[in-house]
Formats: structure tokens, sequence, C-alpha cells
């Protein structure tokens, strides 16, 4: 089976995430789970505590056959580096269609070899966001369907959070 890279912002991880992850492992032997190093949003967490909160809730979650890295060069030159086949991307609503097309569009023209697979979240995370689990964190609110417990711990210890 092919090998597969995902990248994202993870800041931090949900279950959306990790529901594309569990997806994506039936069709690819192979995951590398992606963190973009420096995106345009300002990320909450560094790269190296994305990285490690990712690691601890794939491992919390019972996922194997992953390798979670940070990369701040060209997605397409970080998929050649780890002998990518694809590179997955999550949809939720119409809403993310846009953007993900113009991204799959520019990575295809930089780099033909790789195609653009995208699966379709579960329904009730369809509304879920890394900003929206931020939010009701930051205001004290229970994130615990959103996120696995690592990730709670972590985002109550950064944003100051009484848990
Ligand atoms: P980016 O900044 O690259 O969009 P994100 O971490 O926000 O990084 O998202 C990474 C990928 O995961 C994107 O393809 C996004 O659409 C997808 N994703 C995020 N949340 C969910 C969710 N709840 N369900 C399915 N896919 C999701």
């Amino acid at each position: 089976m092919a090998v597969a890279i995902y990248p994202g912002s993870f800041d931090p991880i949900t279950y959306g995430h990790i529901d594309i992850v569990r997806r994506a492992r039936k069709l690819f032997s192979k995951l590398y789970v992606a963190i973009v190093a420096n995106p345009h949003k300002h990320p909450l967490f560094t790269a190296e505590e994305r990285q490690e909160i990712t690691v601890a809730a794939l491992a919390e979650e019972g996922l194997n056959g992953l390798e979670v890295l940070s990369f701040d060069d060209l997605l397409v030159d970080c998929a050649r580096t780890c002998g990518a086949d694809a590179i997955v991307r999550g949809l939720r609503a119409n809403s993310d269609f846009e953007n993900e097309f113009q991204m799959a569009l520019t990575n295809r023209d930089l780099a033909p070899e790789f195609e653009s697979v995208f699966f379709m979240t579960a329904g009730k995370y369809s509304f879920l966001s890394s900003s929206m689990v931020k939010e009701v964190c930051a205001y004290g609110g229970d994130v615990s369907s959103f996120v696995p417990q690592s990730v709670a711990r972590a985002l109550r210890a950064k944003l100051r959070v009484a848990g």
C-alpha cells in the first residue's frame, strides 16, 4: 500500500483530525502527520509542543503506522523527503472546499507526482476546529468531547485554565 502525508497546523490536534487519520490509515500503510511549523495563523503552541501533543494524542488513541514530524519548507519538498505518494487533507463543510481546491492545484503544479486525497469527516466532527476548541477551553468550557485527554491537559496548562 502507498505512503501518504497529512499536513496541517494541528494547533492542537482534535478528534476531527484523528478521524481523518483513521480513515487514511485504511488506505495507506504509512501515514506521516506533518506539522506546519510556521503556519500563517499565529499558533498557540510552538511547533515542538504541537509535535509532542500530536504524538501523545495518537498514542492515546492507539493508532499505529504513523510518524509525526514538523517541517518549515514547501509541503511538496517534505512529501518527497518522506517518499510519499499522496497528500491527505480533511473536508468538513463547503467552506473548506475552495481553499483545499486551490492548495491541491498549486501542489499539483509544483509536483505532479503527488495525488491529493480528501477524506470527509464524520458528521459529528463537521463543526469541529482547533480554533473553536481553543476558544471553548479559554473560557473554561469542557473540551473532552473534542480532543483526547492529553490534549485537553496541554490546553488547560497553556491557557492557564483550571481543570
Ligand atoms: P491548516 O492550517 O493546514 O488548515 P488544520 O490543522 O486546521 O491545518 O487542518 C489540517 C487539515 O485537517 C485540513 O485539511 C482540515 O480541513 C482538516 N481538518 C481540521 N479539522 C477537521 C475536522 N473536524 N474534520 C475533518 N477534517 C478536519
